[in-house]
């Protein structure tokens, strides 16, 4: 009895030991995607390549501009806009969910705008300096590297941030 109390025990702990280590890796990749735009955060999926010849095939031209090529739509030209029920925004490009509808708030911008991510390690960040004397923060797909578009530091609660997305880039999957 006492030996079988000691292995559920001994068992108990490992479970608990296993959890605390996923928590503080979990813990550790959000520190890393803070401080370096979430280039390190592990990625529990394969990256999508693709050549522009075969991204052309697949997407639409207006697809292709804005994910390939950094394009940005015309501000209220995304049907994504007046989406309003529950679901997710997923990356037009490879299908990885990126937003979700409950991030989802109305910026006043013209462009879907969320206060998160669904996950840190869904986007990659990177600086774009493609307004002189104005680096933007540039989100792209963590999976396929496509172009989604910028986040601001003048969003709502609880984060302060503000995703401005090209609608084009994403389609939305109802729950
Ligand atoms: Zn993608």
């Amino acid at each position: 009895m006492n030996r079988r109390f000691f292995l559920t025990s001994g068992l108990t702990l490992g479970a608990v030991a296993v959890l605390s280590t996923q928590s503080l890796a979990a813990a550790a990749s959000n520190l890393t995607g803070a401080t370096n735009g979430g280039r390190a955060a592990k990625t529990s999926f394969r990256k999508v390549i693709k050549t522009n010849a075969q991204w052309k095939r697949i997407l639409t031209p207006e697809q292709y501009d804005v994910t390939r090529e950094k394009g940005t739509e015309a501000p209220y030209s995304s049907p994504l806009n007046e989406i309003h029920d529950s679901g997710t925004f997923q990356c037009v490009s490879c299908a990885l969910p990126l937003f979700s509808s409950k991030a989802k708030f109305e910026s006043g911008t013209g462009w879907p705008s969320f206060y998160q991510p669904l996950a840190k390690q869904y986007v990659h960040e990177t600086v774009d300096k493609s307004i002189a004397g104005e680096p933007r923060t540039e989100i792209l797909c963590a999976r396929c590297d496509a172009h989604l578009g910028h986040v601001f530091k003048d969003g709502p609660p609880p984060t302060g941030l503000r995703y401005c997305m090209n609608g084009v880039a994403m389609k939305f999957v109802k729950a």
